[in-house]
């Protein structure tokens, strides 16, 4: 008869079996039953909008719906600590960018997630130059104007932003730092709704990632001064970039990446990383990215790591700009 001690060891072995031979079945099967890509943001703003068209591709190639939930509140970061606690198997996703997996660390003292530790990052979907926008009937014609009118009037004007850490929130910090003003700041739960406030004129400015702003600029309903890269956008060639336009030290750039809460097995990783790879090489999806001013990732830049990477390099460099800027949350 077999001592306990024996039992015991029989017993822990077909445990652990059990436990290493599980999640790798569950990984060949995988993706068995729909996916849920958390947005930390309303539906219809830049983060929505690169999920949608992105996922609409990987469902295809992944033979499971992906379904969209926009998860709101505190600059996307409800969302990330959502995501952040999430059961580790693939079927729980986030898109996060900028402000939720970078900026946002400098903001929330208490942040509830780490984004360089507590996520696998998947992949890039796309980067989004920040533009520097206001409501159609603002006093200004170009950007010079438009910062003589704001340093004169920085007590009567207001700024939207998606929630603080946003990257409408910390652009727009950055902007207000350099021209040294602190206008009154209008929170929406993502610029969506905040673009629906520029355009409908309750608001007076904003900076917003390019992929909302495209097709306000070509149906005139909004007037955009100048873009923060160092070229053009091919999808708004006629908008000077902020060099061009008289505020070099406004260099805006953000970026939206696909996340799973950390300890999602790596096969998992790799294959949702190649289905976002294959989107993002289909020419109908990367049409329609593009025509919305996307910089798409292409190689090594869409690797896993260099998204691991960037989110480390992204929350330093935010963090410097904040400080410089002297905002706290
Ligand atoms: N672009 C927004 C931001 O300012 C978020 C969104 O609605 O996608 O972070």
């Amino acid at each position: 008869m077999p001592s306990f001690k024996v039992f015991a060891g029989v017993f822990a072995s077909v445990i652990s079996l059990g436990l290493s031979t599980l999640p790798a079945a569950a990984q060949a099967d995988y993706p068995s039953r729909s996916i849920t890509l958390i947005v930390p943001f309303a539906a219809g703003g830049p983060t929505d909008v690169v999920s949608r068209i992105v996922g609409d591709h990987m469902s295809r190639t992944l033979g499971q719906t992906i379904v969209i939930e926009n998860t709101l509140g505190a600059g996307g970061t409800m969302a990330g600590a959502r995501a952040r606690d999430a059961t580790p198997d693939g079927y729980t996703l986030i898109t996060g960018h900028m402000g939720t997996h970078a900026a946002s660390v400098a903001l929330y003292p208490n942040l509830k997630y780490n984004p360089s530790t507590d996520f696998e990052p998947i992949g890039m979907i796309a980067g989004t130059p920040v533009l520097i926008l206001a409501r159609k009937d603002f006093p200004a014609n170009d950007l010079k104007e438009f910062v003589t009118y704001l340093k004169a009037n920085a007590d009567k004007v207001n700024m939207a932003h998606a929630g603080v850490g946003s990257v409408s929130h910390v652009t727009c910090l950055l902007l207000n730092s350099i021209l040294g003003i602190k206008p009154t700041a209008v929170p929406y739960n993502g610029t969506g709704p905040a673009m629906n406030a520029l355009v409908g004129k309750q608001v007076d400015y904003m900076c917003d990632q390019i992929v909302n702003v495209v097709p306000q600029v070509q149906g005139g309903t909004i007037k955009a001064y100048a873009v923060g890269i160092p070229a053009r956008s091919p999808a708004l060639p006629d908008i000077p970039t902020s060099k061009e336009a008289g505020l070099p030290e406004f260099q805006a750039s953000a970026w939206n990446a696909m996340f799973a809460p950390k300890g999602t097995p790596k096969p998992i990783v790799d294959k949702l990383n190649a289905a976002l790879s294959k989107a993002l090489d289909d020419p109908t999806t990367r049409k329609r990215l593009l025509d919305l001013g996307s910089e798409l990732p292409e190689g090594q830049a869409r690797s896993s790591q260099a998204l691991a990477e960037l989110v480390k390099s992204e929350t330093s460099k935010w963090s410097t700009v904040i400080k410089a800027a002297g905002a706290t949350n």
